[in-house]
């Protein structure tokens, strides 16, 4: 019995895949959603479905999150990374009920305002978390005329 090597003589011996540090993204019914975590005890959300909440220690069930967030800050990169392809619109977004996701925006060459409201649409081409912009005029509950 011998062991088998690969053309060309290297062995193959697969290193274990690391697991993807992105947020993980799921579709219910039409909508795009963040698949997180929430702790049993105290709510807290995680990006990501944990064994224990970490604020209080308790354990953490599976959460859908969003569709909608909220633009906490957001800024274009214009240099080029592999794999992606500049000029790109990268925003942190405060999943409605849920945590704070870093995501790309489909938003051509500029950076949504701070507040602006968003939408989970799905990943790019590279598996980035992507939103888009919603209009603004669409928050009627808004705490408008506060001046
Ligand atoms: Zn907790």
């Amino acid at each position: 019995m011998s062991t088998q090597a690969a053309a060309g003589g290297v062995p193959t011996t697969a290193a274990p895949a690391a697991p993807d540090p992105r947020p993980q993204l799921v579709e219910r019914d039409g909508q795009v959603l963040l698949a997180g975590g929430r702790c049993r005890a105290c709510r807290y959300p995680t990006r990501y479905v944990v064994p224990r909440c970490p604020v209080c220690g308790e354990e953490s069930d599976p959460a859908d999150m969003g569709p909608g967030g909220t633009v906490f800050s957001a800024t274009v990169l214009r240099i080029a990374v592999p794999g992606r392809r500049p000029p790109m619109v990268l925003a942190y977004v405060d999943v409605d009920d849920g945590p704070r996701i870093l995501a790309h925006v489909d938003h051509g060459d500029q950076a949504p305002a701070p507040w602006a409201r968003v939408r989970l649409i799905g990943q790019t081409p590279a598996g980035d978390p992507l939103v888009r912009e919603e209009p603004a005029a669409a928050s009627p509950a808004g705490p408008r005329g506060a001046s």
